[in-house]
C-alpha cells in the first residue's frame, strides 16, 4: 500500500484539506487504484488549531509512485492557503506496512502536543518521505493520518460546492434535512440539533464544503444525500473513513494528579461542591478523587446539558468525559453512577417546626425559642431530578471525536 498523508493546507478563511484530498484523489485514480480516503481528527485541545484539527490520508495501490508524488505536491502547491500565517502544509509519503511506531505516534497526536521534530525523527527512521512548506508543521498530522489504525470508525460523506458559490449562503432545504434525519437516524447521526432546531450538516465557514453527513455505513450516506433537496450544483462528493464520533481521544485516568494539560480524559470522582453558574451562563463544579480536586465545566454552548449539571449535589459519584484546558475538564458527557439519596440536616423543632441550631460540635441541636433539644442530625430523603445514567451535550456542541451515546452499544439508558 502507498500512503499519502496531508495536513494543514487550509485556514479559517478558506479551503479545506478534505477538498484538496478529494480533487487530488480524482487525479491520482488515473494512475493507481485508490482504496481509502481517510479523515483523521487529532487532539481537539491543540491551541493553534480550530475545533476541527483534522488531517487526511490517501491509501493507494503501489503503482506509478513517482507520478503520484508529483501530482500530490503540485495539487498542494496550487491550492493550499500559503498566505495565511497559520497555514503550514506538510505531506508524508510512505510505501509498505505501517510500523507500530507510526500508530503510537497517531495516538500521541490525539492525547498530547507533539513537536515537528518527533515526526521528522520517525519519518527518517522508517524511510518515510516528508515534504514541508513554510514551517512544515503539517507533517505531524500527515504522519498521524498515515499511522492511524481504526478500531472503531465512522464515515463522512462530504459534498463540495462549485467555486462560484464559495462564501455564499448554502442552499440546502432545511426541512429535507430533518426528513432525511428522521429516515436514516441512527445510521446517520448529528445531522440536526432538535433542541435548537438547527441543521448541522452545513458548515458556516467560507470553505468549499457544501455539507457533510456522518454515519455508520457508506450505503446509508448515499441514500441520505439522495433524500436532500439541494438547490445549488454539487461540484463533487466523496466518502471519508474517519475516527470521528469514536471517543478515541479519551484516556481513562485513575487519579486527578495523572491528568495532563491538553489531554482528554475519562475520570471517576465525586462532586465536591454544588455547581455554580457564572456570568455568560457557564456552569462549573469541583470534582474530587478523594485526594485532589479538578474543575469541570459545562460551557454556555452546551445549552440544556447545563440544566443536568446544575442538578448535581456534593457527594454524587459520577464519571466525566472531556478535554483538559487550563486545569478544567470541558465536559462532553457524564455518567451518573450513584446519586446521593439522603442528606443529613439539622433536626426540626417538634413545636415550631423550624430548623434547630447547633449548640456546638457534637453537642446537639436546640430551638432557642421553644427550648427543645435533639442529639443528632436527621437523614432526609432528597428529591433528585436526575437519574443514574449517561448524559451528553447536544449535537450542536459536540466535538468531532466525541462519541454520541446512540453509538454506545447497550449502554444507552
Ligand atoms: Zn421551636
Amino acid at each position: 500500500m502507498f500512503f499519502i498523508g496531508i495536513d494543514d493546507t487550509d485556514s479559517r478563511s478558506g479551503q479545506c484539506t478534505t477538498y484538496i484530498a478529494t480533487k487530488l484523489a480524482e487525479k491520482l485514480s488515473r494512475y493507481t487504484v485508490i482504496s481509502e480516503l481517510r479523515l483523521v481528527r487529532l487532539n481537539p485541545t491543540v491551541p493553534w488549531k480550530t475545533r476541527g484539527n483534522g488531517a487526511v490520508a490517501i491509501l493507494a495501490k503501489e503503482k506509478n509512485i513517482e507520478k503520484l508524488k508529483k501530482l500530490t505536491l503540485r495539487e498542494i502547491e496550487l491550492n493550499a492557503m500559503f498566505d495565511d500565517r497559520g497555514t503550514n502544509p506538510g505531506v508524508v509519503f510512505y510505501a509498505g506496512e505501517i510500523p507500530q511506531d507510526f500508530t503510537d505516534f497517531y495516538h500521541r497526536c490525539l492525547h498530547r502536543i507533539v513537536e515537528i521534530r518527533e515526526a521528522e525523527v520517525l519519518a527518517e527512521k522508517y524511510g518515510a518521505e516528508i515534504v514541508k512548506y513554510k514551517n512544515g508543521r503539517g507533517i505531524i498530522g500527515a504522519l498521524a493520518a498515515i499511522g492511524c489504525k481504526f478500531r472503531d470508525f465512522t464515515y463522512e460523506l462530504i459534498a463540495y460546492r462549485k467555486k462560484d458559490n464559495w462564501g455564499k449562503k448554502r442552499r440546502v432545504d432545511k426541512h429535507s434535512v430533518f426528513v432525511m434525519n428522521a429516515k436514516t437516524y441512527p445510521f446517520t447521526f448529528d445531522n440536526v440539533d432538535y433542541s435548537t432546531n438547527r441543521v448541522l450538516i452545513t458548515p458556516n465557514t467560507p470553505c468549499p464544503v457544501l455539507l457533510g453527513i456522518r454515519g455508520e455505513r457508506v450505503g446509508i450516506l448515499y441514500q441520505a444525500l439522495e433524500m436532500l433537496n439541494i438547490k445549488e450544483p454539487i461540484d463533487t462528493f466523496t466518502v471519508f473513513k474517519t475516527n470521528q464520533a469514536t471517543d478515541v481521544h479519551l484516556e481513562r485516568v485513575n487519579e486527578i494528579k495523572e491528568i495532563k494539560e491538553f489531554s482528554s480524559v475519562i475520570l471517576r470522582g465525586r462532586v465536591k461542591k454544588k455547581p455554580r453558574t457564572i456570568r455568560g451562563g457557564h456552569v462549573f463544579f469541583e470534582l474530587t478523587d478523594g485526594k485532589t480536586t479538578i474543575l469541570c465545566a459545562a460551557f454556555e454552548p452546551t445549552k440544556d446539558f447545563r440544566k443536568i449539571i446544575v442538578k448535581l449535589i456534593p457527594g454524587d459519584e459520577i464519571e466525566v468525559y472531556g478535554s483538559v484546558k487550563k486545569r478544567t475538564i470541558n465536559l462532553e458527557k457524564i455518567r451518573v453512577i450513584r446519586l446521593v439519596r439522603y442528606e443529613e440536616r439539622n433536626p426540626k423543632c417538634s413545636i415550631c417546626g423550624k430548623s434547630m441550631e447547633s449548640v456546638g460540635k457534637g453537642k446537639g441541636y436546640r430551638c432557642k425559642r421553644c427550648k427543645t433539644f435533639a442529639k443528632e442530625k436527621v437523614k432526609v430523603k432528597v428529591n433528585r431530578e436526575i437519574e443514574e445514567k449517561f448524559y451528553e451535550v447536544p449535537p450542536a456542541a459536540r466535538g468531532h471525536l466525541s462519541k454520541p451515546l446512540i453509538r454506545f452499544c447497550g449502554l444507552v439508558a
